[in-house]
């Protein structure tokens, strides 16, 4: 799950790093109104949207006067922010924030990542903070140095120390910058976080170090012992259906692709992908119906995936465990009278009851293509989208 910058500050500020004074605003009214409370002479308007790259899309604006405040706050809410993050589409900004203006010396960047290759929690730090980041990991990854925690252990001191050195803070601010790293990483842990990220994190001109910017990322699987951090949440930043099969407790995932995929069990919902691509097709969507699938959540799964106008196929692909196969058959059949299907459909099912199941199929009349191994499924599925589309 994400969240916006200011609330992201809101986190840091609870764990005592140093941030700018700032409050978010929802209309151009209430950005002049906070920037008055705040009282200048230089102020910082910010898009809040959940992507990053708003500077360099025309989303964060200094002012010098309120007036520039009220005409950067026109200008940003409600625009169409496109960044390197949003896709061509953009995302329309819906909220402020409205800050007291930084006099930089130097930018920095840290941040704090789950590295699941070493199983250690990856604190990164770099001297070329700023809106460049991503093209100094790409051209000159050695200018980003980093330190691996060992997740029962902390962030040693002198991890900390070394990381603050190595890219060149001013010694008399490296203990402002050890503290920092020290409480970033206090935040990412506490909160289950699995990035937290400072860009630009900042040296000013009297040499003091603050956090610019804020950005988390959490571990959806651990927010029921974060009711705080989901009361964070923004659904205007999330994709609509995957808000809706959230309701219906199915794991959804839109993709590019057209070739919906409805499967129980994550690992055979990826495995199912891969077959798919590897040939020839694109998935729609990655679905796990889950263990307890009824025949109301594969109705809502058929109506969710058809709702996507790229769809052009479906592949059902069944493992029956605990869950029968006939249950499942007898719920994409009700699913596909419900929806009146559009488009084709390839089942592939294994495992308990997979010949009554199968029977059901047959017995429904419906025009569903039968397939026997996750290669002939695919192989139907692939088929019968380009069938699908070029009809
Ligand atoms: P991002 O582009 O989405 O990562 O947004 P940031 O919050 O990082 O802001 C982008 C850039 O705006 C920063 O790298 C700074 O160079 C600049 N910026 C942000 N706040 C201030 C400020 O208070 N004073 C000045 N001078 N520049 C700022
Ligand atoms: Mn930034």
């Amino acid at each position: 799950m994400k969240i916006h910058e200011y609330q992201g500050k809101a986190l840091l500020r609870l764990f005592h790093v140093p941030v700018p004074e700032g409050k978010p605003a929802f209309s151009v009214d209430e950005a002049v109104a906070v920037a008055e409370e705040l009282g200048g002479p230089v102020w910082v308007v910010k898009a809040q949207i959940h992507a990053g790259g708003r500077g360099k899309g025309g989303g964060v604006k200094l002012a010098r006067s309120l007036g520039e405040v009220r005409s950067h706050a026109e200008q940003i809410l409600g625009m169409q922010l496109v960044t390197h993050q949003t896709g061509t589409a953009g995302q329309k900004v819906r909220r402020l924030l409205i800050e007291e203006g930084a006099n930089i010396r130097k930018e920095y960047y840290v941040g704090i990542v789950t590295d699941r290759v070493s199983q250690k929690i990856c604190v990164m730090a770099s001297s070329e903070g700023g809106m460049d980041i991503e093209k100094v990991a790409h051209d000159t990854p050695e200018r980003i140095l980093k330190s691996y925690v060992e997740p029962s252990e902390g962030l040693a001191e002198e991890q900390a120390v070394a990381l603050a050195r190595g890219i060149g803070i001013p010694e008399d601010s490296v203990g402002q910058a050890v503290d920092v790293l020290r409480k970033l990483y206090q935040a990412y842990f506490e909160t289950d976080a699995s990035l937290a990220e400072i860009n630009p994190l900042i040296l000013t001109a009297s040499g003091d170090v603050r956090a610019l910017d804020a950005k988390f990322n959490f571990d959806s699987n651990a927010l029921y012992r974060h009711p705080e951090i989901v009361a964070f949440r923004d659904l205007d930043e999330e994709d609509p259906a995957e808000i809706r099969a959230s309701e219906f407790d199915l794991a959804y995932i839109q993709l590019d692709g057209n070739i919906g995929c409805l499967v129980n069990g994550a690992g055979l919902a990826m495995a199912t992908m891969d077959t798919i691509k590897l040939f020839g097709g694109e998935p729609a969507n990655f679905l796990d119906v889950g263990g307890g699938a009824t025949t109301e959540k594969v109705t809502e799964a058929f109506k969710i995936m058809l709702d996507n106008p790229k769809l052009k196929a479906i592949l059902v692909n069944i493992f029956g465990g605990i869950m029968r196969c006939d249950v499942i058959a007898e719920g994409v059949v009700a699913a596909c009278r419900a929806v009146s299907l559009s488009v084709p459909l390839v089942v592939r099912m294994k495992g308990t009851n997979e010949d009554l199941g199968k029977q059901i199929l047959k017995d429904s009349g419906l025009p569903i293509i039968a397939a026997d191994s996750m290669a002939e499924a695919a192989e139907k599925v692939v088929a019968a989208a380009l069938a699908h589309g070029a009809s």
